[in-house]
């Protein structure tokens, strides 16, 4: 077997849906003056990171310190889980149910990157976890498409994806880009109870329960802020594309709902303490929030 389709095979085994293979060069000049504008024009909101390292986030082979970079292994992985039966006030996002992915992904991927070293090749994984244009390098090797609602869209997979990249030294054969998009589709943009999502597939994280109830540390959110529910995250725009319909249940066990988080109330959440939080959330996303931040969402209506 060839070296492309040995990590092809092997990154599957770890529970990849989707591997792509494509090669590391700047970003298209149309994708990265779109990225600035969304920059500049303060779309990011108070995620600020998303501002830094410009220059890296345009040509991911500066990712690569120790060696000439020359293809992005692009690896998705599906978390899909379908809602806790358990009936509750406090809705976390379905990605946020289970163990952290930026720790499960980078021990899964461990036989792929040792495979890579093992035959003389540098690697850096990145998972959400450097200045890398993940969606746009998924695209270019052919894993999926970016849907108007920005998720990656793997085709017959869905949304319910996380994006693991591997920049390496190692030359492979590119996969053809994927050429698919959504027509005329259109419901995330109805849907989004924000309106963060333009028709024209444009977003505004400002907007989005996504980014207010995580990222923002402003303090309260906006007294007219509707969240319905969500303490952390929102899934609507995944809920309603009609490439999540026919999503299937994970078979990565870390990803499936811990009973700790799925069955948590507001009135607990309110009252919990830092030990507690610390505990729950042990090995899990939902840390990133900090217990202030998951007691001030719980409080909005
Ligand atoms: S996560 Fe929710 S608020 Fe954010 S874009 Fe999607 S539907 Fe809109
Ligand atoms: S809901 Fe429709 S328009 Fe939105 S991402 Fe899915 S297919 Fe595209």
């Amino acid at each position: 077997m060839d070296m492309k389709n040995a990590v092809k095979e092997l990154a599957m085994r770890c529970g990849a849906c989707s591997v792509g293979f494509t090669i590391a060069e700047e970003v298209s000049a149309g994708a990265h003056e779109l990225y600035m504008r969304f920059i500049s024009d303060g779309k990011h909101g108070a995620m600020g990171y998303l501002a830094n390292h410009a220059e890296i986030r345009r040509d991911p082979r500066k990712l690569l310190e120790t060696a000439d970079a020359k293809s992005l292994i692009v690896c998705a992985f599906p978390y899909f889980t379908p809602d806790p039966e358990v009936s509750t006030d406090a809705r976390f996002a379905t990605y946020a149910r289970g163990s952290d992915y930026h720790i499960v992904l980078r021990e899964r991927l461990a036989p792929v990157t040792g495979f890579l070293e093992e035959h003389g090749h540098a690697v850096r994984v990145c998972i959400d976890s450097a200045p890398l244009r993940e969606r746009y390098w998924a695209v270019q090797a052919g894993v999926g498409f970016i849907g108007v609602n920005s998720q990656l869209i793997v085709p017959g997979v869905g949304s319910y994806v996380f994006l693991a990249t591997i920049v390496t030294d190692a030359v492979f054969e590119p996969d053809e880009p994927c050429s698919l998009g959504c027509g005329e589709c259109g419901r995330c943009v109805e849907r989004c109870p924000g309106g963060a999502i333009g028709a024209d597939g444009s977003f505004d994280a400002r907007r989005c329960l996504s980014y207010l109830t995580i990222e923002y540390r402003g303090g309260s959110l906006p007294d007219d802020l509707q969240l319905g529910g969500c303490v952390y995250g929102c899934d609507q725009c995944q809920q309603c594309c009609p490439h999540n319909r026919k999503a299937e249940v994970t078979g990565i066990m870390e990803f499936m709902p811990r009973d700790s988080i799925a069955g948590l109330t507001r009135k607990r959440i309110l009252e919990m303490t830092r030990p507690e939080f610390a505990g729950i959330f042990a090995g899990s996303a939902v840390k990133r929030v900090r217990l202030e931040g998951l007691k001030r969402n719980a409080r909005h209506r």
